[in-house]
């Protein structure tokens, strides 16, 4: 690993504020939460920061806060911590239980939130230090040519990887927002529009600016008469990133759908929003034909590499499998 400098921080102002002049003096910081992620990629030489900013030390930016409208969640709240919250639990059952099907024990004890949604990819060529690829500033996505089993089907090109985050789906199926600090001040969007597809950018996932950092969630209490499905499937049992994840919130009456929200994980660049799913299934009352004809419309324009089209089928019926689940 290279030489680098560890700094802690005190407030996010002070991180934002030091991400800017190190960005100004063209030298290379990044931040740490759990430092679960960042800390293997430095050790595997894919980054390699002169300035490491710990966010761990900035007091109180841990909390997980039920307001009346829903829940607002610290940028270092730990993804064990939302696994186990009473409240969370109770009310926003699939993300707890995303929360709780990310990485090891040890590793959700460690990693928070926000170093769950800007993680870097799990590709085995970005990952390794024997390949340049297209993201680490090469000219192709070996994907292509080599082995990509567990790479993209929808929304690729010319980058296949898999947005890595089990958190991400579900967060975007319940609405959630994004609270970003930077040196302009502080914003707050869609989770969704966080993540940046490789055809607008294959170089980054996300659409943070130098000297921008996450600095909180906000979950909307799910309307009346919702209910959710969340599903990892995964090759091993133990820790394992999503082949393919399926996160529902269906609003229904009478086992007839007001609106669905259907996203996937483990299929491409960014969590996935299935709309013409949704549109298809308002109004429709959920039964194995409309919940079937959902799955195939979800998948509708996916475009396989060699190795993967088994995640269509499995994203097909996993969809199924949740909609009947969320009436
Ligand atoms: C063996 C292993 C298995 C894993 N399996 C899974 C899995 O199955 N599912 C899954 O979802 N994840 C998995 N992870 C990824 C990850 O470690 C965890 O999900 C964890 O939540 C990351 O949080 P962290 O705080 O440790 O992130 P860090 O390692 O601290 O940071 C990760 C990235 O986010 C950036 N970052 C951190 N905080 C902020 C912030 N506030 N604002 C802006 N950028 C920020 C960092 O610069 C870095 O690029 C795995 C990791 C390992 C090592």
């Amino acid at each position: 690993m290279k030489s680098f400098e560890n700094i802690d921080a005190k407030s996010v102002k002070e991180a934002v504020g030091l991400l800017s002049k190190f960005h100004q003096q063209k030298k290379l910081a990044a931040v740490v939460g759990g430092g679960s992620e960042f800390l293997q990629l430095m050790k595997d030489h894919v980054v390699e920061p002169d300035y490491v900013i710990n966010l761990k030390t900035i007091p109180g930016l841990d909390y997980i806060r039920e307001e009346r409208g829903g829940f607002r969640i610290g940028a270092l709240a730990k993804l064990a911590d939302i696994e186990e919250h009473a409240a969370i639990r109770d009310k926003l059952l699939i993300l707890a239980a995303a929360a709780g099907d990310a990485a090891s024990p040890q590793i959700r004890n460690a990693g928070t939130i926000a170093g769950n949604l800007c993680q870097r990819p799990f590709c085995w060529y970005f990952r390794s230090s024997n390949f340049t690829c297209l993201r680490k500033g090469g000219q192709s996505c070996f994907t292509v040519t080599g082995d990509g089993r567990f790479h993209a089907i929808l929304g690729a090109g010319p980058s296949y990887i898999v947005h890595p985050s089990d958190t991400a789906p579900a967060l975007v199926a319940l609405g959630a927002q994004i609270k970003i600090a930077g040196p302009a001040g502080e914003k707050n969007i869609p989770l969704e529009k966080f993540f940046l597809l490789p055809s607008v950018d294959y170089r980054r996932e996300n659409i943070l600016n130098p000297g921008e950092i996450v600095t909180e969630i906000f979950v909307p209490m799910p309307k009346a008469g919702s209910k959710g499905f969340h599903h990892k499937l995964r090759e091993r049992q133990a820790w394992d990133h999503a082949i393919v994840a399926v996160d529902t919130i269906v609003e229904s009456s009478g086992g007839v759908v007001r609106n669905a929200h259907v996203v996937m994980g483990g299929v491409a660049p960014i969590p996935w929003r299935a709309t013409k799913a949704e549109e298809f299934l308002r109004g429709k009352k959920l039964d194995e034909a409309s919940a079937k004809q959902a799955g195939e419309l979800a998948l509708e324009g996916a475009k396989p590499l060699k190795d993967n089209v088994y995640k269509i089928k499995l994203a097909q019926e996993l969809i199924q499998r949740g909609l009947l689940a969320s009436v």
